[in-house]
C-alpha cells in the first residue's frame, strides 16, 4: 500500500469512488472520465507500479477475471467488450498503479489511438 497513490486511497475508501465489485483480491470501480458507456477500472488490492512491474501472475488473473464479471453484470457480453492495460507513458499510463480497462457498451475501433 502506498499512502499517495490514488488507487491505494479508493482501495481504503478514503477517496469517493463508484464501486461496481470488490473482492479479496480486486476493487473495480467506474472510470471518472469513461470513454464508453460501461469503462471500469479493476486494481489489485496491493500496489504495484506498473505491468512492466508486476511478478504475480495470480493477481493479473485476478483482474481479468474480474472484468469479465463485471461484463457479464453490465450486459455488455453479447455487444463485447475490450480489456486495456496502459503501460508506462508512450501508453498513456497516468495512475501508476497497475489496473485493467473494461470497455464496452458501443462500437470501439481499433485500432486505438
Ligand atoms: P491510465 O491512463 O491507463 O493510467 O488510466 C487511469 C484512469 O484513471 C483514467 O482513465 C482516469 O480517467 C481514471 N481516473 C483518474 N482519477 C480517477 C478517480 N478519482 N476515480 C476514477 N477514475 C479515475
Amino acid at each position: 500500500m502506498s499512502d499517495t497513490c490514488l488507487f491505494c486511497r479508493i482501495v481504503r475508501k478514503e477517496i469517493p469512488a463508484k464501486i461496481v465489485l470488490e473482492n479479496e483480491h480486486v476493487v473495480a470501480f467506474r472510470d471518472i472520465d469513461p470513454k464508453a458507456p460501461t469503462h471500469v477500472l479493476v486494481v489489485p488490492r496491493e500496489h504495484v507500479e506498473s505491468l512492466d512491474t508486476a511478478t504475480d501472475a495470480t493477481m493479473l488473473g485476478n483482474l481479468v477475471l474480474a472484468a469479465a464479471e463485471i461484463a457479464r453484470a453490465e450486459g455488455i457480453v453479447g455487444g463485447g467488450y475490450r480489456t486495456v492495460m496502459n503501460c508506462g507513458a508512450d501508453a498513456g499510463q497516468s495512475v501508476y498503479h497497475v489496473h485493467l480497462h473494461l470497455l464496452g457498451g458501443r462500437r470501439l475501433a481499433w485500432p486505438p489511438g
